[in-house]
């Protein structure tokens, strides 16, 4: 199917080494894209190359911390280098520090809002030049429920997931006429190292999350590959500025 075939495009997902940035990897691998895996961790790097390349699809890693300004251009730059191309940013990368807002310090909050926020601008800013010059682009932020609602202790990250949602909005409105698509998609709750970090944390937080999931269950990460296929691929191409929701229904209960 032309709509969801991804052969010859090249995806670079920061944060694909684990979770949902390798959920959407594999799917997006499995639609015939080449993915550039961009994380910290070399090993969990290393495993995340090993298993798309398994799912029979092409892939590489590149070493990344998205604090940095000179690794994000340094990833876009590599990734040309090596592949040819960039098509596909997958703006994954994000943290947490769960903390009532009177506790946090200025240095936490940058380190939220610049892991979460500031890396998504940053990559995008780098990536333009190279989809522009190939004539398609397709970027893909990861916001959260925390893009829509409150939590207490949540404050750097609901600003930075909120502001996920803006940036998207404006950078489709930038880019629209280079033929580059730029969307959100919002995760429910769901089962990674982020969230298992979450129910040591938040007291409850998973029977609550199971009560108030209309899907009755907590997502997985292969929940986000088709979502990703979709947005990565001409199935798209007049979808921009949204914010999609994958969530098993949590935001619509009413
Ligand atoms: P994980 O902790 O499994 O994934 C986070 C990823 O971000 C890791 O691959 C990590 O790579 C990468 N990362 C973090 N900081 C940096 C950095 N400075 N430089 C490079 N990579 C970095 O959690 P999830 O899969 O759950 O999270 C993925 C995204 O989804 C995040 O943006 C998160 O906010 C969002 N999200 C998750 C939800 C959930 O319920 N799980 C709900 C809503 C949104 P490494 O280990 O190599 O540092």
């Amino acid at each position: 199917m032309e709509l969801f075939d991804l052969s010859g495009r090249v995806a670079v997902v920061t944060g694909g080494n684990g979770g949902i940035g390798l959920g959407m990897a594999l799917g997006m691998a499995r639609a015939g894209a080449t993915i550039v895996v961009a994380g910290r961790d070399a090993a969990k790097n290393a495993a995340a190359v090993k298993q798309i390349q398994e799912a029979g699809a092409k892939a590489s890693a590149i070493p990344v911390d998205v604090l940095k300004e000179d690794s994000c251009r340094a990833l876009v730059a590599d990734t040309v280098k090596t592949h040819g191309r960039l098509d596909i940013l997958v703006n994954n990368a994000g943290v947490n520090i769960r903390k009532q807002p009177e506790q946090y310090t200025l240095a936490e909050w940058h380190t939220v809002m610049d892991s979460n926020l500031t890396s998504a601008f940053l990559c995008s800013h780098a990536a333009y030049p190279e989809m522009k010059k190939g004539g398609v682009g397709k970027i893909i932020n990861i916001g959260s429920m925390m893009s829509i609602f409150g939590a207490p202790f949540a404050t750097a990250y609901a600003a930075s997931k909120g502001g996920m949602v803006q940036m998207t909005k404006a950078m489709a409105t930038a880019w629209a006429k280079d033929n580059i698509q730029v969307n959100a998609i919002l995760p429910g709750w769901i089962d990674t190292a982020l969230t298992r970090r979450a129910r040591e944390q938040i007291q409850g937080l998973h029977d609550n999350v199971l009560k108030r999931t209309p899907a009755g269950r907590w997502g997985e990460p292969s929940d986000f590959a088709g979502i990703a296929v979709f947005l990565a691929a001409a199935a798209s191409d007049f979808v921009t500025g949204a914010a999609i929701t994958v969530d098993g229904g949590y935001s619509v209960l009413g």
